[in-house]
C-alpha cells in the first residue's frame, strides 16, 4: 500500500517512519523546504530516540520518501494522513489554518479515490470541515472518504508508542475507509491491539478527552503534593498507594512543575473552549489548567524561599525540554521559570542534553549562560534548580556538585534526589510534596 503523510513533524515523521518500516511505501510531505532537504540528506530535524536509524534504514530501502510537493505525494497514495500542527489560536481555540490549507491542496490535486485521515488533534467538526473544503476545491468527480485517526504517541517514546499502542481509534462513516485503515494498521502489531471504530466526531472527542484527563491527573497529584508538604506526608508514598489501585493506575501521578509540551496545554484550552462554545463549561478542565498555571509560581516560591535576594545571584537550571528524551520546548515549564527568574534579576546557567538549541531560539541570549554539561552549569551557582528529570541528572556526582557551587541550595521539581542523602551532603534541599518544604512568606505565596 502507498500512503502520504502531510506534515513531517514529531507525529508525521514518526508515523511515516514506522509505517515504512512495516513495508508500506510512504511519502512524507512538508512545506518547510529546508526540513525536507535535510531529511533527504539523512538529517533528522528533531530528537526522538530510535527515529534516525528508522528513517535511514527505510529511506535506503526506498520505502520512505520526502517531498515538498503534496500533489506528487498523494497521487499514488490510497491513504493521506494530515499531521500538521494545530496550535492554540485566539481565545484558546485550535488554529486550523494549516489543516485547511492541506485540505485545499488535497482537493486541488485529487485524481483518484483516497481515504483522507486527520491525525492532527482537531476539534469536533473538523472532519466535516475538511470534507467540505476538499469538495469545494476539487474539480473532478473522484470520491474520497474522511476518517479521523487521532495519535496518542508520547515524545521521547514515540516509536514504541506508535508500534505498541494501547488502542487504535478509527472514526469513519464508510466501511470502505474502515477496512482500508484496519488493513494498513493490523500488520504493524505483533500482538492484538484493540481498534475502537466509531464516528469521526467521537474519534475527535476521544483524543481531547484523553489528553484533558491526563492533564487533570497531573494537576490533581500536584495539588495533593502541595497538601502533603503542609501535613508532613510524602507524595511519593501517597502516589504509590493510590497508583496500585487498578481503578487509578500509577501513571501520571508524579508531581512536578506542571504539564507543558505541545499537547496538554493547547488541548486542554481547546477542549475548554469547544465546551464553552456549546454552552457546557468543563469545570474540571478549567481547574486543571488553573492549577497548572499556579505551578510555575509554586516553583518560584521555593526558589525565593532558599534565595530571598535573587538579584545578581546565579541559578543553575538543569533540564529545559518539557520532559526527558525530547528536544521539544513548546510550553515547557523551564522556559517560563527562566523568564521569571531573569526578570527578577537572576543570572541563569542552563543545561539540557538536547534541548538547548531549541531553548536558545526561544529565550535568546540575554542573562543566560549555556553550559557544556551539568557540572559546568552548577559551577559557581547559588542554587541548583532541576526541572527536567533526564537520566543523566539522576547519577550526578553530588559531592562534586556541592564543592563547585557557591552555596549548596537545591530545588528539585521532579523528586529525583533523596532528602536524607542531600542533607548528609550538606545541601539545603527542597523537593515536591515531601516533608522537607520551606515556609514561603505569606506575602509571596501564589
Ligand atoms: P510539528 O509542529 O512538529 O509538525 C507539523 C509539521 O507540519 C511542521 O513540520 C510544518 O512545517 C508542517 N506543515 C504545516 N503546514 C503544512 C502544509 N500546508 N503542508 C505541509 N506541511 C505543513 O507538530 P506535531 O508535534 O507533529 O503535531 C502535529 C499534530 O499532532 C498536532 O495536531 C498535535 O496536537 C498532534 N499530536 C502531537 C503529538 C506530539 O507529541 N507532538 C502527539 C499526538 C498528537
Amino acid at each position: 500500500m502507498k500512503i502520504a503523510v502531510v506534515g513531517t513533524g514529531y507525529v508525521g515523521l514518526v508515523t511515516g517512519a514506522c509505517f515504512s518500516d512495516c513495508g508500506v511505501d510512504v511519502t512524507c510531505v512538508d512545506n518547510d523546504a529546508a526540513k525536507i532537504a535535510g531529511l533527504r540528506r539523512g538529517e533528522i530535524p528533531i530528537f526522538e530516540p530510535g527515529l534516525e536509524a528508522l528513517v535511514h534504514k527505510n529511506s535506503a530501502a526506498g520505502r520512505l520518501h520526502f517531498t515538498t510537493d503534496t500533489c506528487e505525494a498523494i497521487a499514488p497514495a490510497l491513504v493521506v494522513f494530515i499531521a500538521v500542527g494545530t496550535p492554540s489560536g485566539p481565545g484558546g481555540t485550535a488554529d486550523l489554518s494549516y489543516v485547511d490549507q492541506v485540505a485545499r491542496t488535497i482537493g486541488t490535486c485529487l485524481a483518484s479515490y483516497k481515504v483522507v485521515v486527520t491525525k492532527s488533534t482537531v476539534p469536533v467538526g473538523t472532519g466535516e470541515r475538511v470534507r467540505r473544503i476538499i469538495q469545494e476545491s476539487t474539480a473532478g468527480e473522484h470520491g474520497f472518504d474522511m476518517a479521523s485517526n487521532p495519535e496518542f504517541l508520547r515524545e521521547g517514546s514515540a516509536i514504541s508508542d506508535f508500534l505498541r499502542p494501547d488502542r487504535v481509534v478509527i472514526g469513519a462513516g464508510s466501511d470502505r475507509a474502515i477496512t482500508i485503515l484496519k488493513d494498513l494498521y493490523t500488520p504493524l502489531f505483533r500482538s492484538e491491539v484493540p481498534f475502537v471504530v466509531t464516528s469521526v466526531a467521537s474519534a475527535e472527542m476521544i483524543k481531547y478527552s484523553s489528553n484533558a484527563f491526563l492533564a487533570l491527573k497531573i494537576s490533581y497529584i500536584n495539588e495533593i503534593a502541595d497538601l502533603c508538604e503542609k501535613v508532613g506526608a510524602d507524595v511519593f508514598d501517597v502516589a504509590q498507594g493510590m497508583g496500585l489501585d487498578r481503578r487509578i493506575g500509577p501513571q501520571f501521578l508524579q508531581p512536578g512543575p506542571g504539564f507543558g509540551g505541545s499537547c496538554f496545554p493547547k488541548d486542554t484550552r481547546a477542549l475548554a473552549t469547544i465546551a464553552e462554545e456549546h454552552g457546557c463549561s468543563l469545570l474540571t478542565v478549567h481547574s486543571a489548567m488553573e492549577v497548572n498555571r499556579r505551578r510555575i509560581e509554586s516553583v518560584l516560591g521555593k526558589v525565593r524561599c532558599l534565595l530571598p535576594e535573587i538579584v545578581g545571584r546565579t541559578v543553575a537550571v538543569l533540564g529545559l525540554a518539557f520532559k526527558p528524551e525530547t528536544d521539544d520546548v513548546r510550553e515547557a515549564p523551564a522556559l517560563e521559570i527562566i523568564r521569571a527568574l531573569r526578570a527578577a534579576g537572576a543570572l541563569i546557567r542552563a543545561y539540557d542534553p538536547v534541548a538547548m538549541p531549541a531553548a536558545r531560539k526561544v529565550l535568546g541570549e540575554g542573562g543566560i549562560a549555556w553550559a557544556r554539561d551539568a557540572y559546568d552549569a552548577v559551577r559557581g551557582a547559588d542554587l541548583l534548580l532541576l526541572i527536567t528529570e533526564w537520566n543523566e541528572f539522576r547519577h550526578l556526582d553530588l559531592h562534586q556538585v556541592r564543592n563547585t557551587m557557591r552555596s549548596p541550595l537545591v530545588v528539585d521539581t521532579r523528586n529525583v534526589y533523596r532528602y536524607e542523602a542531600m542533607s548528609d551532603l550538606g545541601f539545603t534541599y527542597l523537593a515536591v510534596g515531601r516533608p522537607c518544604s520551606c515556609i514561603v512568606p505569606r506575602s509571596e505565596r501564589p
